[in-house]
């Protein structure tokens, strides 16, 4: 596998990384997790991800025993841990670029939903050599299918909760991978385009950026907040908006953002092809100005 794992204190190779079946990360999908990147080696946005992972814990009453420094302290040390050279031989080639993901269970505990049967939550850093997505999804844009699967309702999972209890997001990639798509597009239980299954969606239409706001149930993505500051800064007009699957026929543009995708160009949903079907101009700049802030601040 090639990772690196940090589980309560100690380092591991990802193929001996392991959690006991008592976890009620893994009995009951009681977890909160960060998806983190590095770009010059420096864990980008650190500090917003462990901003929203707080926010993620505290809507689980989940304790999150260490401060912001103690955890950058953790994923450094299982960076350098990843970084140093392997008994059994050379490692992959690769950028040197890290693939980050922190995860926070409930910890093991007895078969119960108290919240004193867990003593102490399990906190796991695992990294690894960062696959980024093919150049091809950033210049020629992707295909994403709207799912017939809706984003968890609010009221019933809240999914501003970075939660381990993916299953809504398997479902709709099923989904969206038996439609020959590689993301799924996804309605909240009004019908309102929400987001995308593990990313959040933008529509460009007259010159606008429009993303749904985060009262219509998603996700708060670091990538889409920090790309909101980027059109602030680049004078592109941009707002949160209701949209529904009736705005995708007029859009001129669509884009995708999340850790590892950057801003990705939506070119088609299904069979529809987004505006002229590749990536338009507020989309490439939005990019090219994410390129260059990743390039040069580590934030
Ligand atoms: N929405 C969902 C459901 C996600 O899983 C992700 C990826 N973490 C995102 C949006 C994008 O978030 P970010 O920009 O923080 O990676």
């Amino acid at each position: 596998m090639g990772a690196v794992v940090w589980i309560n204190g100690r380092l591991a190779r990802g193929d001996e990384a392991v959690v006991s079946v008592f976890d009620h990360g893994f009995l009951y999908g009681e977890g909160v997790y960060e998806t983190l990147r590095t770009y010059a080696g420096d864990p980008f946005l650190f500090a917003r991800h462990v901003r929203r992972l707080r926010r993620s814990a505290e809507m689980m009453t989940l304790p999150v025993p260490f401060s912001d420094t103690e955890l950058l302290g953790r994923v450094r040390e299982t960076i350098e841990a990843h970084d140093r050279p392997k008994a059994e031989g050379p490692r992959p080639k690769d950028d040197g670029e890290k693939y980050i993901r922190v995860v926070l269970t409930r910890g093991v505990g007895e078969l119960s939903y108290r919240l004193d049967a867990c003593p102490a939550p399990t906190l796991v850093v695992i990294v690894k050599a960062l696959e980024a997505p093919p150049d091809e999804s950033f210049s020629d844009g992707v295909t994403v299918a709207l799912v017939d699967v809706r984003r968890n309702h609010p009221q019933a999972l809240n999914p501003m909760i970075k939660s381990n209890n993916l299953l809504n997001v398997a479902l709709a990639m099923q989904e969206a991978y038996r439609r020959g798509a590689e993301e799924a597009l996804m309605r909240n239980h009004a019908g309102e385009i929400v987001e995308c299954s593990q990313a959040n969606f933008f529509l460009v239409r007259g010159g606008r950026a429009m993303t749904p706001p985060l009262s219509a149930g998603l996700l708060p993505g670091i990538t889409r907040e920090f790309v909101l500051e980027l059109a602030s800064d680049l004078g592109i007009p941009a707002s949160e908006s209701r949209l529904l699957p009736e705005d995708l026929a007029s859009a001129d543009e669509a884009f995708l953002t999340g850790t590892t995708r950057e801003v990705t160009p939506i070119v088609r949903v299904d069979d529809r092809p987004i505006g002229a079907g590749r990536p338009g101009p507020i989309t490439k700049r939005l990019q090219a100005a994410y390129r260059e802030r990743t390039s040069v601040s580590s934030g």
